[in-house]
């Protein structure tokens, strides 16, 4: 598991990427290699602001021990936001990216960057590559001097920002050489560095996706009250108004009028997310006579096995999202072949891709498919059903898709850049890049 090391994560899970080889073959783990190869000794920082609850913290949980694996020093950093009111106010960021019509007054801004500054005190940065995730770290390109590639990596929809709040966070942005995204349609127009596209990906390995034992998934069941004597619905998700848990929650109840089967939502609180409690109290007091009945069960405890064992244990998974950066939980049911039922926002929607087959949520379809019939709902998509489960849809680790074709700097020739950058006592200035030639 993971722990702090002051602002480090420390995550070495033991794992190589030759235990990925029977998972995802010869060609993947040669290419992954080849492309390593290049980035040998190289050292790559990676900021984001929590190491639990959520998609950013579970993939790069993953990603991290793969890539020290092959040889790239990879570190991974929290921003450790100083008191409620960053995190209130990164949240507010996050929805108004997301759409959400928000404002935000200067006292807001002002306290976002600072905080960035402050904590540019606490971290030291000589590394080759800086990725950073999402907004909460985002500032944090100011306070260095930049002798490096740095990438801006967006976990969220940004397919419709807010204007002001765009505005404000693309003078960031722009100081960036590269922004990755996880979808065609988050591209930002009139960007001038590059955006690419990178699918995440889950860890086939980890213990949030590995085989377990009927014994091993009925321990951990009991262990958190989840009993079995009724087909279980469940959605895997923070308590987060994108996620809408309200909406599964009308869902389930007119599922209910139909089928006796019960409902889990589970959600862990992420540090970082300082909203959850009080859309988790919502959920909570909509939901009351269900919980009473012991037909709704609200878990927020952290714990990457029961989630395994929710997921496998489940007639049908719901990821019944108005908004999503991605969505790993639908790879998650999919990679359990479970069916999934799955709204169709964020993740990889394109239907000629064939690899995620997301509806909307509708009750009559998963009341039909799966829950009338849950010995046999491991094969919905056989049965006309609500998605397509099996491991063709889940794509191990994101190692595949990570290699930065940045042309890194060697320690020397960053050193020459620092110097040239204190020569001119200008900071903020982006060093080329260069697209490095070959596969
Ligand atoms: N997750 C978890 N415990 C929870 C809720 C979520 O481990 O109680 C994990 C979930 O299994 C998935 C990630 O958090 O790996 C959520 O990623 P996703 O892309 O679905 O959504 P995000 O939270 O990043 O918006």
């Amino acid at each position: 598991m993971a722990y702090m090391d002051g602002i480090t994560c420390i995550c070495d899970n033991g794992r190589t990427l030759e235990d990925h080889r029977p998972i995802v073959g010869d060609d993947v783990v040669s290419g992954i290699y080849r492309k390593a190869a290049a980035l040998r000794g190289k050292r790559i920082l990676h900021v984001n602001s929590t190491y639990q609850s959520g998609g950013v913290a579970e993939m790069i949980l993953s990603l991290v021990p793969l890539m020290n694996d092959v040889g790239i020093r990879t570190q991974w950093n929290i921003l450790t936001g100083e008191g409620g009111d960053f995190f209130t106010i990164t949240k507010n960021f996050h929805n108004a990216l997301q759409g959400q019509a928000i404002s935000f007054s200067d006292d807001e801004k002002g306290l976002y960057l600072k905080t960035n500054e402050c904590f540019s005190g606490q971290m030291e940065i000589d590394h080759d590559l800086v990725v950073i995730h999402d907004p909460q770290p985002l500032p944090l390109i100011r306070f260095y001097e930049k002798t490096q590639p740095w990438v801006w990596r967006c976990h969220v929809d940004l397919s419709n920002p807010d204007p002001a709040l765009w505005e404000f966070l693309k003078n960031f942005v722009l100081d960036y050489d590269r922004m990755v995204i996880s979808h065609e349609q988050y591209r930002r127009r009139g960007m001038p560095m590059e955006q690419w596209i990178c699918r995440p990906a889950i860890d086939p390995l980890s213990e949030k996706n590995r085989d377990l034992t009927d014994a091993e998934i009925a321990g951990l069941l009991e262990k958190y009250n989840v009993p079995t004597d009724k087909p279980l619905v469940t959605q895997i998700s923070r308590f987060d108004k994108w996620k809408d848990p309200e909406g599964v929650v009308d869902v389930f109840s007119r599922v209910r009028e139909h089928v006796d089967c019960r409902l889990v939502l589970c959600g862990s609180m992420a540090p970082d997310d300082p909203e959850g409690w009080a859309i988790y109290r919502s959920v909570e007091e909509k939901a009351r006579e269900f919980i009473e009945a012991g037909d709704v069960i609200l878990i927020t405890a952290e714990d990457h096995l029961l989630v395994n064992a929710l997921q496998r244990a489940s007639c049908v998974i719901l990821q019944k999202s108005l908004r999503e950066g991605f969505g790993l939980t639908v790879t998650e049911g999919l990679w359990k072949g479970r069916p999934v039922i799955a709204s169709r926002v964020g993740g990889d929607t394109a239907p000629d891709r064939g690899r995620r087959d997301r509806v909307p949520p509708r009750p009559d379809r998963y009341r039909r498919v799966c829950l009338e019939d849950p010995a046999g709902s491991g094969e919905p998509g056989a049965r006309g059903g609500a998605a397509r489960p099996g491991r063709q849809g889940a794509r191990p680790a994101e190692l595949p898709d990570h290699p930065p074709p940045l042309r890194l700097p060697g320690h020397a020739e960053r050193g020459a850049r620092r110097s040239e950058h204190l020569t001119a006592k200008k900071r903020h200035t982006t060093p080329p890049i260069h697209l490095r030639a070959g596969p």
